[in-house]
């Protein structure tokens, strides 16, 4: 059964590790996450992208992907089921679909609009049991042609967001989506430091966790990020471990190009980031 977020990063700021949430694209990635989670023992949380989620044809189909995979596999550490970076009609689509997690984006709102459409999905999850994560100070990509540094939000932002009860906060704090270019500088602790003094036992979310060196991940779980977001990784090694495969002539050997065959090294290259990214995150053991 999926669970919201909030019990598990609640634990998870209290005995200062982070729970991770893995991006889905497919079933090979979903059964890859959970199957890790279960072994290790850990809560994890998978993140659906608005674009993932068409992809999957439909947030319907993706809960009834994820519910009939944690029964027919036996999962029962707690998963959620987040919507990442949501629109307001994204947030509401899903927890209709029955999503148990979203994730409302407002940061590209004045501070204001993003305030009042954050409220009223405060009083909708809270109805329903579910987490709602919040981003205050919007978060760099490649895409965006800034390279460099990432943006930073204003902590008093953070903590007029946090007020409204949310049960999650992302903020920006230098990181960014995807690839880190050569000349990135670095995480801000000061400002993370400072958002954490603001908003109290409030868990933090880090976005763009792919490239961010060990030390400083660890560094910003000692300052209260509870919950980490890795996509970009998961779909490195995926492409890798595939690449390989094919450039090996397996696919050309035997039944070697059966989809099950294929596939299989991606989906094992998934199993050990996930399983890597756990160990660094410390949620091993926490479910
Ligand atoms: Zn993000």
């Amino acid at each position: 059964m999926l669970v919201s977020a909030k019990e598990m990063l609640t634990k998870a700021k209290a005995g200062k590790y982070a729970v991770g949430q893995f991006n889905i694209n497919n079933l090979e990635w979903t059964k890859a996450i959970l199957l890790t989670a279960q072994e290790l023992n850990s809560p994890v949380i998978l993140g659906v992208s608005e674009g993932a989620g068409k992809y999957m044809c439909g947030y319907k189909t993706v809960v009834g992907m994820v519910n009939g995979m944690i029964d027919e596999l036996g999962i029962t550490v707690p998963v959620a089921l987040h919507l990442d970076h949501g629109s307001y009609e994204g947030a509401k689509a899903c927890i209709e679909a029955g999503f148990s997690s979203v994730m409302f984006d407002g940061s590209h709102y004045p501070i204001e609009e993003n305030i009042a459409k954050t409220k009223e999905l405060v009083e909708y999850c809270d109805k329903l049991g579910l987490s709602l994560e919040a981003e205050v100070g919007a978060i760099g990509g490649e895409e965006d042609g800034v390279v460099g540094n990432g943006e930073v939000a204003d902590p008093n932002e953070c903590k007029m967001i946090a007020d409204l009860g949310v049960t999650m906060l992302a903020a920006g704090i230098g990181n960014i989506h995807g690839k880190y270019p050569e000349n990135w500088a670095g995480l801000s602790f000061d400002t993370l430091a400072e958002i954490q003094k603001l908003t109290g036992t409030m868990p933090l979310v880090l976005h763009g966790g792919t490239g961010i060196p060990a030390e400083m991940i660890k560094k910003a779980i000692s300052l209260g990020v509870s919950k980490i977001n890795v996509n970009t990784e998961c779909q490195l090694a995926f492409a890798a471990a595939t690449r390989e495969y094919v450039e090996a002539g397996k696919d050309q050997q035997g039944k070697g190009f059966d989809p099950r065959k294929l596939l299989a090294p991606g989906f094992e290259a998934i199993k050990a980031t996930v399983k890597e990214k756990m160990e660094l995150f410390g949620s091993i053991n926490k479910a």
